[in-house]
């Protein structure tokens, strides 16, 4: 099957292929049914088939799907009214994914770096990062796997660990050139790696000391997954620049660009640009998103919810010898194995489950915001045997 694809091998796909979702279901051409645990990697907020969001959409279909940036388009203002209602910050730039916001916030900062004179600014970045495919933010990226092939990289971006604020007081101190610390509040596709409240407290404090921009990817970790509205939230912090896309607008392609101060002055008149970003289409399915959040305290959910699969998964495997540690917040979970469990992808799935492992051994959980306790309980009785099996009969990799 896979040798006559007449797609590029981008992806190793498996052969299951979806036909129709149902709220937290998923539905294959077999007519079988899953759990959605993984809501599209962070993306389906409302789960599938929302008939509130498949209301409003089929209108907006109906009534105008597209008409350009060239023109006034009053949906985008509203929806950048609501995200600034909910982060604090002041101004938004509409695009279409998370690597276009984080292309966008790169922009930013090294055109703030330019106008106060640094001509080569830099921008400091983590390990275990993830950031997007295209070169700047594959750059930034902290996985060779992702930059392998694609030399000679964008430079200017020194890289430094998570969770280590002398490293970080060092690059800025030693790298006079440094305009901004560009990190994920909590890293999704390095393995469920949170910034700790204190850490993200003394970047912004660093930040503060030295006039540098603080930008937060909130691209997975955001839109109300951990249970406030951004994950830096937390931590009680402001970032100049909040890169936004995933769960933003339900499966909508959407990608924004929130800053505040300085950060959100930066451009200028054909300084960026976008033909599709910020479509009517686009903004309705954010508004429907984030209304529908609000009306229904989806926040509020993902946290509670996010409590009992944390709970449930401690009680039940927290404690066996191979699971080295469950973390995340929210429904932004990931239980770390001390052995590669990439082959229980297949397994949860045969056993009606979709979820994802991520960096070789951790096995990571975002279902969609409507999850409910029974489905945590369905979650888990269907893991928790398999986690087990596999610890028991899978030797730990050298
Ligand atoms: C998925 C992701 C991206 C890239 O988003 P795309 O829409 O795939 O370009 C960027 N940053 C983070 C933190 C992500 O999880």
């Amino acid at each position: 099957m896979a040798a006559s694809s007449p797609l590029m091998s981008t992806y190793a796909q498996q052969p299951t292929a979806f036909t129709h979702g149902d709220g937290v279901w998923l539905f294959d051409t077999e007519g079988r049914r899953y759990l959605d645990c993984l809501a599209g990697i962070a993306v389906n907020t409302l789960g599938h088939n929302h008939p509130t969001l498949v209301a409003e959409l089929r209108e907006q279909i109906a009534r105008l799907i597209h008409c350009s940036n060239l023109f006034t388009v009053p949906l985008q203002h509203e929806l950048a009214n609501r995200l600034l209602a909910v982060s604090g910050m002041t101004n938004v730039f509409f695009c279409n994914s998370g690597l276009e916001a984080n292309e966008a916030a790169i922009k930013i900062a090294r055109k703030y770096g330019h106008d106060r004179g640094i001509d080569a600014p830099e921008i400091v970045v983590y390990e275990k990062a993830f950031h997007g495919r295209s070169l700047a933010t594959l750059s930034a990226t902290g996985n060779v796997k992702v930059q392998k092939g694609f030399e000679p990289l964008v430079t200017g971006f020194p890289r430094v660990p998570l969770n280590d604020i002398d490293a970080l007081r060092r690059v800025v101190a030693e790298r006079p050139n440094v305009v901004a610390i560009f990190l994920e509040a909590i890293q999704g596709e390095g393995g469920i790696q949170p910034a700790s409240v204190e850490y993200l407290r003394e970047a912004r404090r660093l930040c503060d000391e030295r006039e540098l921009l603080l930008m937060i990817d909130e691209v997975q970790c955001g839109t109300g997954r951990t249970g406030k509205w951004f994950a830096h939230q937390w931590a009680g912090i402001l970032p100049d620049v909040m890169p936004l896309a995933k769960g933003l607008a339900s499966g909508v392609p959407v990608g924004a660009v929130v800053a505040h101060g300085a950060a959100a002055e930066v451009f200028k008149p054909g300084n960026h640009g976008t033909t599709f970003g910020g479509n009517p289409l686009a903004m309705r399915a954010g508004l429907v998103t984030m209304q529908v959040m609000e009306r229904d305290d989806l926040l509020g959910n993902a946290s509670r919810i996010g409590d009992y699969l944390m709970h449930s998964l401690n009680r039940e495997i927290g404690s066996l010898d191979g699971v080295r540690e469950i973390r995340g917040r929210g429904l932004m979970v990931g239980i770390e194995l001390d052995r590669p469990c990439g082959e229980l992808v297949q397994r949860c799935m045969d056993a009606g489950v979709v979820l994802n492992v991520t960096a070789d051994s951790v096995i990571r959980m975002l279902p969609p915001l409507i999850f409910g306790k029974e489905h945590v309980d369905h979650l888990v009785g269907v893991l928790a045997p398999l986690v087990r099996d596999h610890l028991a009969r899978d030797p730990i990799a050298a």
